[in-house]
């Protein structure tokens, strides 16, 4: 056999692949982006970012009821979006198998929050699965196949940060073609009226029967004896946390933690004189456990937040840290936007205005920190309009403050759109600002339905935003560029006075994927007066050397949007 070093999620779309899937879906969204990107270059399978993730759902449902094997792929915010399909799919089941990968984030690395994506199987009723290393993702996203036609429904494959991006070496093996996709109309089961779906409820409660009696004596739930003075219950990355700083008690390593095997629980529980439940964020494992009655130590030792390590494990039960301690302590480099990103010119032109302003997820949620501080909020995909939308709504008559919303184009094809349509139809004045760098700059420059690409490369329609929101009814449309500052904020204070709905399209690429504008930037420093103004654009080039500015050369792309706004003149 083959063998290759690969990342959890080039495992997963390898797994995928091998299984014989043919449809893959999905928006990108760290620590999931690589999966899709991995995937899309096997051949035999059709790959595509979907504009979000309850789109990428609904499409892999249609695959799968259309016969075919197929994948959809999101973080764990992103499965909220899906939580409308997820909880049908699991009534309707599958024809070719469905499986639904959320790459959960303890820690929030990237991510607006740390939920635990486990408790969606046990609400949604649809098997949920951990692999613990590379192999185990590849591994077990073929026995999510295996399960999902076997037992007629989606299961979720839940990775986290660790599993998705650390790398380990796994077999290789063939793809396993399946049948060719043919559709076949079965409408007691594809179609949820009420007097359908109730029957398809009862059928899937018989479903999970049949499932928890899996559970029990699959092997991807193993337990390994080792010293039966401690017996650990685990799943995931923290499997192998638990094994380092317990390499000599017995575990029950769960690589399906729901259904719940109880009767395998107990049997482990009953020979081992103290059990502990050792797992990362919510104790989803733990509370399934003292559900049955059982004693454990659990969360009331370990952190409820965040990631574990060995060393977080040692210091819970009591243990001396032989953690190797970093010598260099290496200074705290908040995250900041690039240099010559074109986010700095809208952020520089937004300050000192007296508005309020939504912000939504992307690089760009940077501008609400200093020197900026150009945004009030970051909620979710999609909320700077709508949250700008309720505050017009509550304040129109108190506050002569105008709401803005500023959120990126990939995000507005994401879950923008349906802000903007209700800001038009219950009439707010709401300014949406699109900052649109022409790509999905935070995860990595993926395309989207404005870059005129799809994921497999091809050339496709490219929505053209000004005529998009101009048929959303919004009459106001007007394009700038960022790096022109001074227009920009002409723009920007000139609709601040119109008081209607409107739409600004910032737009300028990412200065990750644009050619260099210009040569580096100097600072002149007998004309250059210390006042400090170009320091409030942000720009990590720019810095402060003897009470003078200073341009890093190496860092500089020439963009020019600091020596637009030097008072003096002094950069050149
Ligand atoms: S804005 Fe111009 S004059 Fe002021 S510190 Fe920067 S380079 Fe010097
Ligand atoms: S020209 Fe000025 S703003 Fe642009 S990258 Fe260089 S230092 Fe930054």
């Amino acid at each position: 056999m083959n063998r290759a070093l690969l990342t959890g999620d080039e495992a997963v779309a390898r797994g995928a692949w091998e299984a014989g899937c043919r449809f893959a879906a999905a928006y990108p969204g760290t620590p999931s982006t690589e999966i899709l990107e991995s995937l899309a270059t096997y051949p035999d399978v059709y790959c595509e970012w979907s504009v979000n993730e309850k789109v990428a759902l609904e499409a892999a449902i249609g695959a799968s009821l259309a016969g075919a094997r197929s994948l959809a792929v999101m973080k764990h915010v992103g499965l909220n979006v899906a939580a409308d399909p997820l909880f049908s799919a699991a009534y309707i089941g599958v024809r070719g198998g469905l499986v639904i990968v959320t790459a959960d984030d303890p820690g929030m690395h990237s991510s607006q929050n740390e939920q635990d994506n486990r408790f969606y199987g046990l609400m949604a009723k649809i098997p949920v699965l951990c692999p613990a290393d590379s192999q185990e993702a590849k591994d077990f996203i073929k026995a999510a196949y295996i399960i999902s036609e076997q037992f007629d429904i989606p299961v979720l494959l839940r990775l986290t940060t660790r599993i998705a991006h650390s790398a380990s070496v796994v077999g290789l093996e063939d793809r396993t073609e399946t049948a060719p996709p043919n559709y076949e109309k079965q409408l007691q089961k594809t179609v949820l009226l009420p007097a359908f779906a109730r029957l398809r409820h009862r059928e899937l409660v018989l479903r999970l029967d049949r499932l928890q009696a899996f559970t029990e004596k699959t092997p991807l739930n193993r337990i390994e004896w080792g010293n039966p003075e401690l017996g650990i219950v685990c799943d995931g990355v923290a499997y192998q946390y638990a094994r380092e700083v317990f390499p000599d008690a017995s575990f029950l390593k769960l690589g399906m933690v729901y259904p719940f095997p109880a009767e395998l629980v107990r049997q482990f529980a009953g020979r081992v004189r103290q059990l502990a439940v050792i797992e990362e964020v919510d104790p989803f494992i733990e509370l399934q456990v003292r559900a049955l009655g059982l004693t454990v130590t659990g969360k009331d030792t370990l952190p409820r937040t965040g990631e574990l390590t060995p060393a977080i494990i040692r210091a819970a039960f009591g243990q001396q840290s032989s953690e190797h301690k970093a010598e260099i302590d290496l200074p705290n480099r908040p995250p900041a936007l690039c240099p010559g990103c074109p986010h700095l010119g809208l952020f520089y032109a937004l300050q000192r205005q007296n508005i309020i302003i939504g912000g939504d997820i992307g690089c760009y949620t940077l501008g609400a920190l200093s020197p900026h501080n150009a945004l009030d909020t970051c909620i979710d995909m999609g909320a700077s309009i709508t949250f700008a939308h309720g505050v017009d709504k509550v304040l129109a008559n108190q506050d002569p403050r105008s709401r803005i919303a500023v959120i990126g184009d990939s995000t507005f094809f994401h879950s923008g759109i349906t802000g903007l349509l209700n800001v038009v139809y219950n009439q707010s004045n709401v300014i949406t600002i699109i900052a649109d760098n022409r790509t999905t700059g935070m995860t990595g420059h993926q395309d989207h339905p404005g870059t005129g690409r799809t994921l497999m490369g091809k050339e496709t329609v490219a929505i053209d935003l000004e005529q998009f929101c101009r048929a959303c009814g919004i009459n106001e449309v007007v394009r700038v560029d960022p790096y022109l500052i001074k227009e920009t904020r002409n723009t920007i204070r000139r609709l601040l006075n119109i008081k209607k709905p409107a739409v600004i399209i910032s737009q300028r690429s990412c200065a990750l994927i644009s050619a260099r504008p210009g040569a580096p930037k100097k600072v002149d420093a007998e004309t250059c007066s210390g006042c400090r103004s170009c320091l409030a654009l942000g720009c990590p080039a720019l810095s402060f050397e003897k009470e003078k500015a200073f341009i890093i050369s190496t860092a500089c792309i020439g963009c020019g949007m600091c020596a637009e706004i030097c008072p003096k003149g002094a950069i050149l």
